[in-house]
């Protein structure tokens, strides 16, 4: 007997070398362990039979217990095809092959009983089945199933014969081995507490349940258990670093932040902006290292924050450094941060890939003899070589990409790690924050500067260009600006997209009164520049886009965002799109130019941005509508979630379920020393081994 849940594949019968391969490049099964985690994708009831009497058209896959009573083949090439006539004792049913005819003439036998299942439709005119599985009555191990799994292949596992119903006797046959109980990763205390189904009956009832009842209790133990390590590792990591990382302590408000407080504030701080700069300077003031995620939605002025509270660290002898997600938005928080300072001898220095030489030495040097005080760059040129004289604070403005693992990189860059503040540049739902970023406390920026008119967003279909060309025109002889985006650079053969490379041309026809910038990906970025300050000084009435204008710029006068094709972008791409107007006092409007032909999803989408402006309600949509793993920066977080069957989208309440129980374990026993939390602890080692990011964290 053997006992290992890392006994190889090929231990099982019907898997030799070759089918392991594929078994292991396909779905990276290796050892039994891993195909008892390979899920089914859905059951089907197989406990009822029915009678060919009772079928309609209207039915989902059926059981029909009965006996071919003779083989008819008719046709030639395309049009061969084989008809069994199926008895079931009362009514015949014709059951129809275009493939495989010869296999099934040599393999099915008349007037034996089979189990017929399939789903009827009608062929010819008659009620009928086609492509069916057939089962033998007799062979136990299926007669006693009632619901039978269903697994997902590929078409490389089908060509080496590896079909569902060859998955389905794989797991069957490691159930049949598997005669010991296996064993249990949660203690027994958390099981009772939680009314967790045990895991070895949880495991074998997601692949064979009895009832539909089981296979949720099942799916539900499973999907916890994997949710609470992922926030059992967040959290006793998190409070570790909070018991035993130092920070500096930045008590001083000094002259920096005050003179720029009382003389060149442009405007009020809204409450919100206040309160949260009260928040971060009592983190930072702590004795302990701040790791804080700043969210706020566009517009609600987090730049703002974020320069008050680097001048906090100045004041309190310290450099700071801001990352940003992409070369504009450095180059645009530069001059952002040069207005609002003016005339303060702060020392702003830019770092980019395209500063060379000697310039760049230049800055090295600056940040190594602590001569610069504030560096901006983007996340690619600060994560590795920079060295700083004295690193106080890292501010990273992001897109949702920088991972907990990132993170952690950054606090080796010296012996007292910097004080960190993460600014998303969208709202992050609940569930995904409390898991892309459980590891640090949360400041929220609630409210917007107050004389802003709701942008007004309408979804127009792209078969009436003149009424939108109008709208155009009335808006810049208003003075003001408007954004065209479009999804892609260049003409594409396959999609019929608007590109911008032609629509600059189209639109220069249309508008011969106005000046157009163009921006894209593929512009060398001082070309680029150009361009975009061209649309910033307002030379420019029209900059027409691609998405790099996504995150960040800043141009108040523009009053109109059009989005072509607004049917290929995501809702928080085009929140954030959304988010580039209406920065003014001016009303602003979204107009989302759509195909006729659209997805009842995409169609949801395009309703939900005319219906609501607010971030975190758009952010929960968007998670509900399309699940996580489609999230952009998700799976670029650093952090291989790796789930098989929770979703952070429609798992929310599990989620948090789960951070309430490590929460639990962990205040009773932070370290997992008692004993019954050995398991845990056991369980917690392994994941770190298996994840290089934890085990780098922690
Ligand atoms: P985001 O949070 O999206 O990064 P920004 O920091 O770019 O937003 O701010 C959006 C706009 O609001 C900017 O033009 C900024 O100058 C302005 N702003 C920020 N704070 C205030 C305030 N308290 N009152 C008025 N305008 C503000
Ligand atoms: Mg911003």
């Amino acid at each position: 007997m053997i006992c290992d849940l890392n006994t190889d594949i090929t231990y099982l019968p019907g898997i030799g070398p070759q089918r392991a391969k594929v078994l292991e490049s396909e779905l990276g099964i290796k050892t039994w362990r891993d195909l008892l985690y390979t899920f089914p994708y859905k059951h089907i009831d197989r406990s009822r039979l029915y009678k060919i009497s009772e079928l309609t058209t209207e039915m989902p896959f059926v059981q029909v217990l009965g006996q071919f009573l003779s083989f008819e083949e008719t046709g030639e090439g395309r049009k061969h095809r084989l008809t069994g006539h199926f008895w079931d004792g009362e009514m015949f049913l014709d059951v129809t092959w275009f493939q495989g005819i010869r296999y099934i003439k040599q393999s099915v036998k008349l007037h034996k009983k089979y189990i017929l299942f399939g789903r009827p439709g009608v062929y010819g005119g008659r009620l009928s089945i086609i492509h069916p599985d057939l089962d033998n009555p007799e062979s136990t191990s299926l007669s006693t199933m009632k619901m039978q799994p269903y697994y997902s292949t590929t078409e490389r596992m089908k060509k080496a014969g590896i079909t569902s119903r060859s998955m389905e006797h794989f797991t069957n046959s490691l159930f049949n081995k598997l005669t010991w109980e296996i064993p249990e990763t949660l203690p027994e205390y958390l099981i009772g507490r939680l009314h967790l189904m045990p895991l070895d009956k949880a495991l074998r009832s997601a692949h064979y349940p009895s009832t539909a009842d089981e296979l949720s209790a099942a799916n539900m133990r499973l999907k916890f258990e994997e949710l609470f390590f992922i926030q059992l590792i967040i959290m006793s990591y998190a409070r570790k670093r909070q018991q035993e990382r130092i920070g500096r302590r930045f008590t001083r408000i000094g002259d920096t932040f005050n003179t720029f407080y009382h003389n060149y504030l442009p405007f009020p701080l809204t409450e919100a902006q206040k309160r949260v700069i009260r928040e971060i300077h009592a983190d930072m003031s702590s004795g302990h290292q701040m790791n804080r995620l700043l969210q706020g939605d566009v517009g609600s002025g987090k730049t703002l924050v974020a320069l008050m509270i680097m001048l906090i660290a100045i004041d309190n002898g310290c450099q700071a450094c801001i990352m940003a997600p992409t070369e504009i938005l450095a180059e645009q928080h530069l001059q952002t941060f040069q207005n609002f300072l003016q005339d303060i001898p702060i020392h702003v220095e830019l770092l980019t890939g395209n500063i060379k030489g000697k310039r760049r030495s230049a800055i090295e040097e600056g940040l190594q003899n602590g001569s610069v005080n504030i560096l901006i760059g983007t996340h690619a040129v600060i994560e590795d070589n920079v060295q700083f004289n004295n690193l106080g604070l890292v501010i990273i403005d992001e897109q949702h990409r920088f991972g907990v693992a990132q993170r952690a990189r950054l606090w080796q860059k010296s012996n007292i790690c910097p004080h960190v503040l993460v600014m998303t540049a969208t709202p992050i739902p609940r569930t995904l924050a409390m898991t892309l970023y459980g590891d640090l406390d949360v400041s929220v920026i609630d409210q917007l500067p107050p004389g802003r008119k709701p942008i007004r967003t309408l979804h127009i279909y792209d078969n009436q260009p003149e009424q939108l060309y109008k709208g155009v025109i009335r808006e810049i002889e208003a003075g003001h600006q408007v954004y065209f985006v479009y999804p892609l650079v260049k003409e594409s053969e396959k999609l019929d997209l608007k590109n911008v490379e032609d629509e600059y041309v189209h639109l220069k026809d249309i508008f011969p009164q106005y000046r157009i910038s163009m921006v894209h990906g593929k512009m060398k970025p001082h070309e680029k520049d150009a361009e975009m300050q061209k649309f910033v000084s307002g030379e420019t009435q029209i900059l027409v886009a691609t998405t790099v204008i996504e995150v960040g710029v800043n141009v108040p006068n523009a009053s109109v965002m059009i989005i072509q094709n607004a049917e290929r972008f995501g809702l928080s791409q085009l929140h954030q799109l959304r988010g580039r107007v209406g920065r003014g006092a001016e009303q602003s409007y979204c107009i989302l130019v759509s195909n006729f032909k659209l997805s009842a999803e995409t169609r949801k989408r395009l309703q939900i941005m005319t219906e609501t402006n607010d971030g975190f309600e758009i952010a929960e949509a968007d998670l509900k509508l399309r699940g996580p793993g489609d999230l952009e920066g998700t799976q670029q977080s650093g952090i291989a979630f790796n789930l098989k069957l929770a979703n952070l989208g429609r798992d929310g309440q599990l989620v948090q379920l789960a951070r309430d129980t490590a929460a639990f374990v962990l205040d009773a026993d932070p370290d997992l020393i008692a004993k019954e939390n050995h398991l845990l602890h056991l369980h917690l080692q392994e994941l770190k081994k298996e994840r290089q990011d934890w085990s780098r964290i922690s």
